[in-house]
């Protein structure tokens, strides 16, 4: 048994085999294909491999284990003959234009999200015979023989993972994150925690280990390498008492977010991806409160198109059926780089040319993401959010270029709305005069990530700094309290949307200091909610 030591990205125990990081075993990757015929001519083929490979695999089972036990690649066979499924596969690669992979991916989400909510042995039976069909089917059109050597998700070792990589990533096949660099507030990190699983940082990488038993402990930052038999009984235990815990957090599900005082919080998730609109929704968020629309530019090869992103937003708009959703304008830049939009060499990106300050030099972006906004809010209660605002004049010129939007959308009779306007403050200079911002706005989110980074000097993608960068300093917080003063100065509502927000240690101090919204992490609703309930 061997012990190494790293820093939590996010809690929770896993236990399973260490695989190393492989691009193409853990990607879905996402790309325009105009080849339409093309794309599903290579599914229908994917289909029959899989077909074939159940069938050898029910014969065997059925001459090793019985007609009962083989049964279950009757229930497989019908997933993949399924008409709704491929009708809804080839609609993604006809009217997204988009690769099969992706396609099956994102549909096999969509008809698991449809069962979500519907608390069974048999809903979740078939939640996860959809998952494998599915893929099968992906790595059938990939070539890659998954399924062969892993028949269990398993937890992965990187030695550094990219946001583009993360959003990518099929979150099916995956217990627990193990990263050898990176901070435990870069964006890589934030997304591994919407995940909602076991994730540590600054662990040695280490080839050696691939397919060892493991256990992530992400409470205690440790991983632990072919357990002794005292050791991972004792962590079996940790998991059962950790799922006994959720189970009572499960209880606050359909609850008001409300003190015993009567004051009531909005609870929000963070999303970084279209998927991720399920985790919300299964751990009741009361709206999406931040939607990093990079998302679509990362996990692409050229600039989206208004339909796709359209059709991203009004996904996730009907999913949520009423609730609110905050969609933020593209944050690109700093550590999310995407080639296509071929960004200036800086010296120090995070404060250069990224998120409003591209959108503002380069405004047919900027409108076409906008529009597809714009659209979207015909279908759902969407918002817009501007992230990296530094002056009253930056607003000044989105509300020209939001009222173009509005004019070229009621000169092309598209079904539109004007969606609700709101900053995020994350620099120190939008907290300093959120009085007059206020002014502008119908409201405040607070980015605290950046707001902590550019408050304390200190650059929150650096390992070696995590003892220095808090969100919690006094600093920031003195802000926090100003920037929700003047909020409500003008009677606006101010959120949290930075990390922390999902800080169960930093609830009672936000709630007391007045905010109206926390939007966190998924998986920490139900504990926060609980925690809120609970304060006078
Ligand atoms: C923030 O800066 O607090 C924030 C929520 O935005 P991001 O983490 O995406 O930079
Ligand atoms: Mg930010």
């Amino acid at each position: 048994m061997e012990q190494y030591r790293g820093k939590s990205i996010y809690t929770g125990i896993a236990i399973g085999k260490l695989q190393l990081f492989s691009k193409e075993k853990f990607s879905v990757i996402r790309r325009q294909e105009p080849d339409s015929d093309g794309q599903i001519q290579r599914y229908e083929e994917a289909k029959e491999k899989v077909a074939e490979d159940l069938l050898a695999l029910r014969t065997k089972t059925a001459e090793q284990a019985g007609e009962t036990e083989a049964g279950i690649f009757d229930a497989y066979a019908m997933i993949l003959q399924d008409e709704d499924f491929t009708e809804y596969v080839t609609r993604i690669i006809r009217r997204q234009k988009l690769n099969a992979e992706f396609a099956v991916y994102s549909s096999g989400e969509h008809f698991v999200s449809l069962l979500e909510g519907k608390d069974s042995d048999y809903v979740r039976q078939r939640s996860e015979d959809i998952r494998d069909v599915t893929g099968r089917i992906v790595d059938a059109l990939m070539g890659v023989s998954f399924h062969a050597d892993m028949e269990e998700p398993v937890i992965l070792m990187a030695e550094d993972l990219t946001p583009t990589q993360i959003v990518q990533m099929d979150k099916a096949r995956l217990l627990a994150f193990v990263l050898c660099s990176g901070s435990a507030y870069s964006h890589s990190a934030i997304l591994a925690r919407t995940m909602g699983i076991p994730a540590l940082t600054g662990i040695r990488f280490d080839r050696s280990l691939e397919g060892h038993m493991a256990v992530v402990d992400g409470h205690t930052g440790t991983l632990i390498i072919d357990p002794s038999k005292d050791v991972l009984s004792s962590m079996i235990r940790k998991q059962a008492q950790e799922n006994r815990e959720n189970a009572i957090f499960a209880k606050m599900k359909g609850k008001e977010t409300i003190t015993l005082g009567g004051k009531k919080i909005s609870l929000y998730a963070n999303i970084g991806h279209v998927d991720d609109v399920t985790v919300a929704l299964s751990n009741d968020a009361e709206g999406i409160g931040l939607f990093r629309s990079e998302f679509l530019y990362l996990g692409a090869e050229d600039y989206p198109s208004e339909e796709e992103q359209f059709a991203a937003y009004k996904t996730v708009a009907e999913h949520m059926a009423g609730k609110k959703v905050i969609i933020r304008t593209l944050d690109i830049g700093d550590d999310k780089q995407a080639d296509y939009f071929h960004l200036p060499k800086e010296n120090n990106p995070a404060m250069g040319l990224r998120a409003i300050r591209i959108c503002l030099q380069r405004p047919e972006i900027f409108k076409q993401q906008l529009r597809a906004i714009f659209r979207a809010a015909a279908y759902g209660n969407v918002a817009v959010m501007f992230p990296m605002i530094t002056s009253v004049e930056e607003v000044v010129r989105i509300k020209e270029i939001m009222a173009q939007v509005e004019a070229q959308l009621s000169e092309w009779d598209l079904p539109y709305k004007v969606p609700q306007m709101g900053i995020m403050i994350e620099t120190p200079a939008a907290a300093v005069i959120s009085d007059l911002l206020a002014k502008e706005v119908d409201f405040f989110s607070v980015g605290t990530n950046d707001l902590a980074q550019f408050t304390l000097a200190v650059d929150r993608q650096s390992a070696c700094m995590d003892e220095v960068y808090r969100s919690d300093h006094e600093a920031v917080m003195r802000l926090v309290k100003m920037v929700i003063d003047n909020g409500h100065a003008v009677g606006i509502p101010v959120g949290i949307c930075g990390e922390l927000g999902s800080n169960p240690e930093m609830t009672q101090t936000l709630v007391e200091m007045g905010v109206d919204e926390l939007s966190v992490t998924p998986s920490r609703i139900l504990p926060l909610r609980k925690a809120i309930r609970e304060m006078e």
